[in-house]
């Protein structure tokens, strides 16, 4: 499924129909360059479950909870992650495996860990449609 967005309140506004809509357990992959609205996404995400807490990028932590929420929100950032040991350390299998929800930016670098039945959300910019347009792509491979 492809989403074009014109501003960053649509944005934000689709990804909390989609926090809206999330039940336990869904993991969400989130990838696209610096500045194409990752963070606004999270946000938008984090207000969809309900969470009143401000949603920043987990800049010093990979993980970062919230629990105010309809469900626990759990955002991650594997930017860092140099080797998949890492996340062994974080328990990262309590928290994809759990009853809350994931959104794992830069997903990418930890590929092989990331579950099957995971929802991949890729933000993209194209200079051709204007300065605020975005497309975002929503793909469910494992099913
Ligand atoms: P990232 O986390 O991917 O680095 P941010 O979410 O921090 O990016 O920043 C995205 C920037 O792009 C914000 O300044 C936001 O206002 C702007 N922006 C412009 N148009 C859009 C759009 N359609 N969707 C999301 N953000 C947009
Ligand atoms: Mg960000």
């Amino acid at each position: 499924m492809i989403v074009e967005t014109h501003s960053p309140e649509e944005t934000r506004s689709f990804a909390r129909g989609l926090g809206e809509k999330a039940v336990p357990g869904t993991i969400y992959t989130l990838d696209g360059d610096l500045g194409t609205g990752k963070t606004v996404f999270a946000q938008g995400l984090a207000e969809g479950l309900g969470i009143t807490e401000a949603v920043s990028s987990p800049t010093f932590t990979i993980v970062q909870e919230y629990d105010g929420g309809r469900l626990p929100f759990y955002h991650f950032d594997v930017y860092r992650i140099e080797e998949p040991e890492e996340m062994e350390e974080v328990g990262y299998d309590d928290y994809f495996y759990g009853d809350g929800v994931c959104l794992i930016e830069w997903a990418e670098l930890i590929r092989d860990i990331i579950p099957d039945n995971a929802i991949h959300v890729t933000i993209e910019k194209d200079p051709e449609k204007g300065f605020d347009y975005r497309r975002i792509t929503i793909e469910n491979t494992g099913h």
